[in-house]
């Protein structure tokens, strides 16, 4: 089926005029364009849909109408209403029953009342925002009467993870659609009886032929797609956003013939005649990946590092959360050769397009036989002329009672399902002689024993190790949508910096030991790191410094400046021009810790001295940038070893200390704290985290060991 025109109906069955969010909307794709419109009343979307209608006949176009709520009800409903195990008939019935005033008065709660009087007990319908009472409708749910179930079977298979349709039993409360279908499927009824046979209702009619066809859809089925572009233009209404989206998918499915596999519901005809069909149920993949992919990546907000007013020392935790909350990713996606991808994140979910094995397969050197032809005791069996090896199969039938040579990884031939493991036998080149019993299909894999072709195998956000490189190869993934990589700009400030080390430091200088750190790290995360120099503490070249990482980084990480003092230039200088949030944690080594947005492009304004520079970026760069780049927010694990050390802490702060484990798996830690000693991080092999209270340690205590390889380092 295609047609030149899709619309999409987001439905409302709200009492009052209204526009904005939760009303009315409209959303139409035809050719590349796509529209969405704003529909205050359910009287005027019904003249705007029949103007549409009459306008595509006379254009002697197709149109297919995507509509938002549910064109059944649960089996069994439609017959204790109408007499006939059919949708439409419900629809009739509703059409003279509802009654729908143009400033949007009705009185749909009255008719549900009056439809749950018809059942003994309590009927099915339920939900009640209102003040007055409608007898026969209760306000929380009840049981359901005998027979009816709460969801439809096409429900189901339009679920995800991050929505589920409710069930049209409901009818007030969030994202209920019971309401809707109350007041929708009568306008629906007027739309049939407007234009007979121009127009058919998917699924219980053929409509093959049809110019203007109705379909129920689930815009949710949508709902990541909704969320990244809501994460892009935060301002836009989702309802508006939905329409606009699942339009532009229907439309590209209908022109790539892709619709054609959504139009067979996957069950019984009965039920679909009685509950209908969300067109699309069972295919998000498919209707997912009709949307061009996104290649313009959301920006952040300026303001999105803001701290509420009068917050003083924030502990770590709290500063992750915020952190957290502020970014989403930035890069954008590309495809690439799977071999040519190690490291990177995929953008996509991957799923199996060949199963493994692909075939059943011997997993041993032996024989293969019919397993039904053996018993227990000595076994004789006539071998045939030939062998099955891997990647040579054995071209014919092996007939019950007769053995075949087989070497590991050969297909099974026809006849063989069980293994005999050579050790196992004796040969004199006319038989094999084993020991039975065997087991049944002992010493061979099934096939997609390890994977089947359509399994999930890996989620976007992923990043891709060798294993996983072996693994999408072997079922046949032969490219993979990832991240492009994270572009981490690194940029060291101070006066006394020397960034060249084998240039002789006059007394008052020292190298720049932070940008290789910081870039190695970056390099080391799998992103791309981008040396943006070294800069004297000058507000002005740094600025210039700043723009240049911005049109060339996706986020700079700076050193040094970055607290609250005359010479603090990184941090002034955001403050005056920047957006500048000056994040006081509560952790040593570290506390200050400017955030900014800079023409767009986060930037973390690290600590000056390189212990504290390194904890830092640990501890927020590295959650951070993980999540910029696609793949989530990455937290250490860490794992819990008794101590080889005494210390006595205050409460107020969280403490990182230099640690390693010795040869007893207690941790030790590095003799001096002074945050300028770089020697102990490189002495460390990873950090002991000491919790935000006051703490004593003693040797034998428990403490909580981050290894520098939790950080990916
Ligand atoms: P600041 O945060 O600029 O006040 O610097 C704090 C301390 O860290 C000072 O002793 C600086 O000299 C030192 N420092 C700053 N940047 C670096 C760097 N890139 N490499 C080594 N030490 C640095
Ligand atoms: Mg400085």
């Amino acid at each position: 089926m295609n047609f030149d025109r899709i619309a999409v109906l987001d439905w409302s069955a709200a009492g009052t005029p209204r526009q904005g969010a939760d009303s009315i909307w409209l959303g139409l794709a035809s050719g590349d364009q796509v529209t969405t419109m704003n529909l205050p009343t359910r009287h005027g979307a019904e003249a705007h849909l029949t103007d549409l209608i009459e306008q595509t006949l006379t254009a002697r176009k197709r149109l297919l109408i995507g509509v938002d709520f549910a064109f059944g009800y649960p089996a069994g409903f439609a017959r204790h209403l109408t007499g006939a195990p059919q949708a439409l008939a419900v629809w009739d019935w509703l059409e003279a029953q509802i009654e729908d005033a143009p400033d949007n008065r009705n009185n749909h709660k009255a008719v549900a009342a009056t439809i749950n009087r018809m059942w003994d007990g309590d009927g099915p319908f339920w939900g009640n925002g209102e003040k007055r009472d409608y007898p026969g409708l209760g306000r929380h749910k009840a049981t359901l009467p005998d027979g009816l179930s709460e969801q439809r079977a096409t429900d189901a298979l339009a679920s995800s993870p991050l929505a589920k349709p409710k069930s049209v039993w409901q009818l007030s409360g969030a994202g209920v659609v019971g309401a809707q279908s109350l007041t929708g499927l009568p306008m629906l009824a007027r739309l049939r009886r407007s234009f007979g046979d121009a127009l058919g209702v998917w699924p219980f009619q053929p409509c093959e032929s049809t110019p203007i066809v109705l379909a129920e859809v689930y815009p949710s089925m949508l709902a990541a797609e909704v969320r990244a572009a809501m994460a892009r233009d935060p301002d836009a209404i989702r309802d508006a956003v939905q329409v606009r989206l699942l339009a532009t998918a229907l439309a590209r499915l209908s022109e790539t013939g892709g619709l054609a596999p959504m139009l067979t519901p996957d069950a019984p005809a009965e039920t679909v005649q009685q509950e209908g069909w969300i067109l699309g149920a069972g295919h998000a993949t498919a209707l997912r990946a009709a949307l061009p992919a996104t290649q313009v990546p959301p920006r952040l907000r300026d303001d999105c590092f803001a701290m509420p007013q009068g917050v003083d020392w924030v502990p770590v935790d709290t500063a992750l959360d915020r952190l957290r909350a502020a970014l989403h990713p930035v890069t954008g996606e590309e495809t690439l050769a799977t071999a040519q991808a190690s490291g990177r994140i995929l953008a996509q979910d991957c799923r199996a397009v060949r199963s493994n094995p692909p075939s059943p397969n011997s997993a041993v050197d032996g024989y293969g036989f019919a397993h039904a032809a053996t018993s227990s005791g000595p076994q004789r069996l006539p071998l045939l002329q030939g062998r099955a090896a891997a990647g040579q199969p054995f071209e014919g039938n092996v007939p019950p009672g007769a053995a075949i040579r087989i070497l590991t990884g050969a297909i099974l031939p026809p006849g063989v399902d069980t293994v005999v493991l050579e050790e196992d036998t004796a040969t004199d080149g006319a038989a094999v002689v084993f020991d039975g019993p065997v087991k049944p299909r002992a010493n061979t894999r099934r096939a997609g024993e390890d994977m089947q072709a359509g399994d999930a195998v890996l989620p976007a956000g992923h990043a891709l190790r060798a294993p996983d490189v072996a693994l999408l190869t072997a079922l046949g993934i032969g490219r993979v949508t990832v991240q492009r990589p994270l572009r981490v700009g690194v940029i060291s400030t101070g006066d006394e910096l020397l960034p060249d080390p084998a240039q002789p430091a006059k007394p008052h200088q020292i190298y720049d030991a932070n940008r290789p750190m910081l870039l190695s790290m970056a390099a080391r995360w799998g992103y791309e790191p981008v040396d943006l120099g070294h800069v004297r503490d000058d507000p002005d070249r740094i600025a210039a410094r700043l723009n240049k990482g911005a049109g060339t980084a996706d986020v700079i990480l700076t050193s040094g400046g970055a607290s609250a003092g005359d010479e603090d230039h990184v941090s002034n200088l955001l403050r005056t021009q920047g957006t500048l949030s000056s994040w006081r944690i509560a952790l040593k080594p570290g506390r200050p810790l400017a955030l900014a947005m800079w023409q767009g492009v986060p930037v973390f304004g690290l600590p000056g001295n390189p212990v504290a520079a390194f904890v830092c970026a640990l501890i927020f760069a590295r959650p951070a940038l993980s999540l910029m780049a696609g793949g989530g927010w990455r937290a250490p694990q860490g794992f819990t070893v008794p101590a080889a050390f005494n210390k006595s802490k205050k409460p107020g702060r969280r403490e990182y200390l230099r640690a390693r484990l010795d040869a007893d798996g207690r941790a030790e830690v590095f003799a001096s704290e002074g945050s300028g000693r770089i020697s102990g991080l490189s002495w460390a092999t990873g950090l002991v985290e000491l919790p935000d209270q006051a703490l004593t340690v003693a040797p034998g205590d428990p403490v909580r060991y981050l290894p520098y390889s939790d950080f990916g380092l």
